[in-house]
């Protein structure tokens, strides 16, 4: 008894106050360094760790030429956040961003250190040491925590298919710059799967010239149109009501209902919200989000096919219903292999305590590519779980934020921390499975014995409602209208091909506007963003 209160005399002392600490940072992305942003300011000592030979993470390895960003982008500000708005930066915008906030943590007194590769992780309870290489050299630091920010996409996940030799055409992974070299003019492009990386594949082989596309996908997936996700991150219930019933308007408008997901046709009749989310499996906001993908089709330049590959031929493949699809080029889009197999060798332990705790010194701050959520899951949920999961915004650089505020809370308060792990509130998920409901699920049991971390989550959570405000809803029509006419033009030349399917949303979102009180007479329209479609 007398040893254990000696060491927790000693651990307040060490850990009582966050300007005395040291917290080493793993991976340079943009959680990695919104955190590390949000923690310099605080005093902290940072030391970010990053094996790439730059910053940015999986714009930097993954994105390709015509990648970019696909939320409203309010909701994907990067630290630090006084930069001009734009929508939808490309990848070369996000990473001079990154770049930029890297210097400025430099100058700040961070360390941010490139191309050092983080091997081994051993915790005490007194600190936690890292061992890395950098250039063939073994580093080594002791910190008071180590933050893990690798990711979600560690490595495209790799399928070969029979036949696969016999195939005449081109055939590519859609990452990392290995589409943008293949030609695609004229041809016929088929794509394998259908997630964000699929989309932007088949958006960006139209605008460069690509005959057709088709999408064979083994699953409905649940697309958002740009305007549906202005309105999901609001987090307004008016609103949101809004993004709901254009759900089924875009399928149907678009000609894509042969593939509209079934909980978008139930809710449609039923306009049940758990209806919406308890058929068929989802990952709550992290879908496509893209009006690409509605224009291509209702142009009649994209199709998609559901089911998957059995063989692959000379001049196209065969799906497993027998269907012949022809194409000359196969870009494979088939997601990514997650964190869990890095981490739990890394760490050396294999479950953690959701949202964010491996352990008291070691923690994970996960991003994307969350598990399903089945609907048995879901009809489980506690309503206060589910609630919290709807209106959690997604983005990157936003639970990053959230995360880092719980995380510097806890340090300041080492035996509430100490409390919450040996209480088993916390639900308690293996490494890289965490899903938005178990993430959810972390929040609410982490805020929920203590006010003052609720209000600080409440108003990090309340920063991103208004920064999306940055433009009102009108004002996001008529960015939309102009996009879509961007769209039009890049996929037939003539940006009159297709009439606007949401003119009619005008007055909806003038009232919406005026009942959140926004009115703004002097439009911020960016001259850029008339130019920019996704
Ligand atoms: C083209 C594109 C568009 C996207 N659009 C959106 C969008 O619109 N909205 C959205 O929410 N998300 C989007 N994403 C998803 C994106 O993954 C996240 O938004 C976010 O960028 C992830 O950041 P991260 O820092 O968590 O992870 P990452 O970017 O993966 O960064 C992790 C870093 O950790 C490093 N690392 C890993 N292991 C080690 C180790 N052992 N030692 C040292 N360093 C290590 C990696 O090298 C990497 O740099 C997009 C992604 C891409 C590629």
């Amino acid at each position: 008894m007398k040893k254990c209160l000696v060491h927790n005399q000693i651990f307040v002392a060490v850990m009582g106050s966050l300007k005395q600490h040291h917290v080493v940072i793993v991976g340079a992305g943009v959680t990695g360094l919104q955190s590390a942003w949000m923690l310099v300011q605080r005093g902290v000592k940072v030391t970010v760790l990053e094996k790439q030979d730059g910053a940015g993470g999986v714009w930097k390895k993954f994105a390709n030429d015509g990648s970019c960003v696909q939320v409203p982008e309010p909701a994907y500000r990067l630290p630090p956040v006084e930069r001009v708005l734009t929508a939808h930066s490309s990848k070369q915008e996000v990473l001079h961003e990154l770049e930029n906030t890297v210097d400025l943590l430099r100058d700040a007194g961070a360390d941010v250190v490139l191309g050092a590769i983080v091997e081994k992780v051993n915790d005490s309870s007194q600190s936690v040491v890292v061992e890395y290489l950098q250039a063939g050299r073994r580093g080594v630091l002791t910190a008071d925590h180590v933050i893990f920010c690798v990711g979600g996409l560690q490595e495209p996940r790799k399928i070969s298919y029979p036949g696969e030799s016999v195939f005449k055409g081109t055939m590519v992974y859609g990452v990392g710059g290995e589409p943008d070299k293949v030609d695609v003019r004229g041809k016929h492009v088929l794509i394998l799967g259908l997630g964000s990386y699929a989309v932007e594949n088949g958006r960006e082989c139209l605008y460069r010239g690509a005959e057709h596309v088709t999408f064979l996908a083994r699953s409905r997936t649940r697309m958002v149109t740009d305007l549906g996700a202005h309105l999901l991150f609001r987090g307004q219930k008016p609103a949101i009501e809004v993004a709901h019933n254009m759900l089924s308007e875009a399928y149907e408008r678009c000609s894509v209902t042969d593939v509209m997901p079934p909980e978008i046709q139930e809710f449609k009749l039923k306009k049940d919200y758990v209806s919406l989310y308890c058929t068929g499996e989802f990952r709550a906001l992290q879908n496509p989000t893209t009006d690409a993908f509605f224009v291509g089709h209702a142009l009649g330049k994209m199709n998609t096919v559901m089911g998957e590959v059995a063989e692959v031929l000379a001049d196209g493949v065969k799906t497993t219903s027998g269907q012949k699809i022809n194409a000359s080029v196969v870009i494979k889009c088939l997601g990514f292999e997650g964190p869990q197999a890095l981490l739990q060798s890394l760490v050396n332990v294999t479950h953690m305590h959701s949202p964010i705790m491996i352990k008291e010194r070691v923690w994970f701050f996960p991003c994307d590519s969350l598990a399903k959520i089945s609907p048995k899951e879901v009809q489980a949920a506690d309503e206060k779980v589910l609630t919290d999961m709807l209106k959690t915004p997604q983005s990157g650089s936003n639970l990053a934020k959230v995360h880092t505020e719980i995380f510097c809370y806890f340090q300041e308060r080492p035996e509430e921390l100490r409390k919450l792990l040996q209480s088993g509130q916390l639900p308690y998920t293996e490494i890289g499975q965490l899903s938005n409901l178990t993430l959810a699920a972390g929040h609410v049991a982490t805020t929920q014995e203590s006010p003052v971390l609720a209000k600080t989550v409440q108003e990090c959570r309340r920063q991103v409602f208004l920064d999306m405000r940055h433009w009102t809803l009108s004002e996001c029509l008529q960015l939309n209208h102009a996009s879509w006419r961007a769209i039009c033009e890049r996929m037939t030349g003539n940006e009159e091909e297709l009439p606007y399917i949401w003119e009619h949303l005008k007055s909806q979102f003038e009232m919406l506007d005026e009942q959140a009180g926004e009115s703004k007479t002097q439009l911020q329209l960016q001259v850029q963003c008339t130019a920019k479609c996704q």
